[in-house]
């Protein structure tokens, strides 16, 4: 009997005994595909070929001969997807995993990065960071991320969290010489030599991470963003992230944060400038002529101070992606919630073209983070020679009437349809239960590690 996506087994994993890759054929799907007409996605009945990490083909149904034919000659295993949709693995270009320890706290706090945050942080030691990074990785998961842009102290423990649940990841050292939980030369250098002995599989990849524009002095701005460039790295920064940034930076520099940033030659389309809450209209300008994206993270940005002038992204054009941030801002991790709330915003802000439409949403979490991390093509799509990060959903009545089906994935089904996920071809979350780590044990480490740093803290819940 054929596999299917209903059954509780895992399905066989497409690697033979000898190590060598085979493929895998999941057939019946509608899956999420670039439509070359329109220029934006669209579901298309199909099947898709999977050889080793990638993506082989995405069939479509309509030719049946083809379809046969590549059936006959292709698939070492098949499995039937009738039932599923198929989207490609969502990017998340803002988290710090590790704050998983803060949920539920940002709720009613006032200055909370400078008198909770930074405080509860100078006691993290190296030991804590994986175990604390299991909440809200596994939460992410389960939403259908795939792939994080992770920005925190001694990332190393999130990178072995990554690994471990097989999940892919785009990491950085948060450094910082002005403020901040470790302020000081040192951390670029120490930042730099671990990138420079980057000890990962292919998963986890190093980013360049300066912590904001008040915090990072315009030399190690200038400094980390060169060796950014030099080493093809994407730059991960909070930018304009609060009206309390905006006022250090005009009092230290003279400048707006994302002059300053502009300046110290920090952006360009591998940038990503995280928040834009107190930038003005000429600051998304100046983004969008260097290439970068703006990343919004609404919930966040609520929770905190506020939201980000949408009205400037719809009137400049700039690349633009949404985002979570941490749990201590956004106590959950459900990206394409946080998608929705994009859309709702922008209508109760009277933003009337199609900026926040649902294409364009899903894009901000799909193909836009994937070229500001410098993987246009390989993530974020689902095409012949993509890398194999696949989203599966019950494709159910909450898709129905299937009028728009990106609006109903967006605004009706959400991540609560999300099954399995596929990640760099292999399984890592099957009927919503993780594939290759124990739940219950890392749920246990999590909450020791919580119990070690309110100790060492005495913070109160
Ligand atoms: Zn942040």
């Amino acid at each position: 009997m054929t596999p299917n996506m209903k059954q509780n087994q895992v399905p066989q994993v497409s690697r033979t005994a000898a190590g060598n890759h085979t493929r895998t054929l999941i057939e019946n799907l509608r899956v999420l595909t670039p439509d070359d007409v329109s220029g934006k996605t669209k579901f298309v009945r199909a099947d898709l070929l999977i050889a080793g990490n990638r993506i082989e083909d995405v069939r479509v149904e309509n030719v049946q001969n083809d379809r046969h034919q590549h059936k006959n000659n292709a698939a070492d295993i098949v499995i039937d997807g009738r039932g599923y949709l198929a989207i490609p693995g969502l990017i998340n270009v803002h988290t710090h995993a590790a704050m998983g320890f803060f949920r539920g706290l940002g709720h009613g706090h006032t200055n909370m990065i400078e008198n909770f945050l930074f405080p509860a942080e100078k006691a993290l030691t190296p030991e804590l960071l994986e175990p604390l990074s299991w909440s809200y990785l596994i939460t992410s998961l389960r939403a259908g991320v795939t792939c994080i842009a992770d920005h925190y102290y001694m990332i190393q423990g999130v990178g072995r969290a990554l690994e471990r649940l097989g999940m892919r990841g785009f990491i950085g050292e948060t450094i910082a010489d002005l403020g901040g939980a470790f302020p000081g030369w040192e951390s670029w250098t120490k930042a730099r030599d671990a990138i420079e002995s980057w000890n990962f599989s292919d998963l986890v990849r190093p980013v360049v991470a300066p912590h904001a524009a008040d915090t990072v002095s315009s030399k190690m701005l200038r400094e980390a963003a060169q060796f950014a460039r030099q080493n093809n790295l994407t730059l991960h920064m909070h930018l304009s992230q609060t009206t309390g940034e905006l006022k250090r930076v005009r009092e230290q520099d003279g400048m707006t944060p994302v002059q300053k940033a502009f300046a110290c030659e920090a952006l360009w389309d591998r940038t990503l400038a995280v928040h834009m809450v107190s930038a003005r209209e000429s600051d998304f300008a100046e983004l969008r002529t260097a290439g970068a994206t703006a990343v919004i993270c609404p919930a966040s940005q609520i929770i905190y101070e506020h939201l980000a002038p949408l009205e400037h992204i719809a009137a400049t054009g700039v690349h633009w992606a949404t985002a979570t941030d941490c749990a201590a801002s956004n106590d959950g991790a459900d990206l394409l919630n946080d998608c929705k709330w994009m859309g709702l915003l922008a209508r109760d802000r009277k933003i009337t073209n199609d900026t926040f439409e649902p294409h364009a949403l899903l894009a901000s979490v799909t193909s836009t983070p994937a070229r500001a991390l410098g993987m246009s093509g390989q993530l974020g799509v689902l095409q012949a020679k993509s890398l194999a990060d696949v989203v599966f959903l019950r494709d159910d009545i909450s898709m129905r009437p299937a009028f728009d089906d990106v609006r109903n994935l967006i605004y009706s089904a959400g991540s609560s349809g999300v099954e399995h996920v596929m990640i760099d071809g292999q399984w890592r979350l099957w009927r919503r239960e993780l594939c290759s780590a124990d739940e219950p044990q890392l749920t246990l480490a999590f909450d020791q590690a919580v119990q070690e740093i309110m100790r060492r803290t005495g913070l109160k819940p």
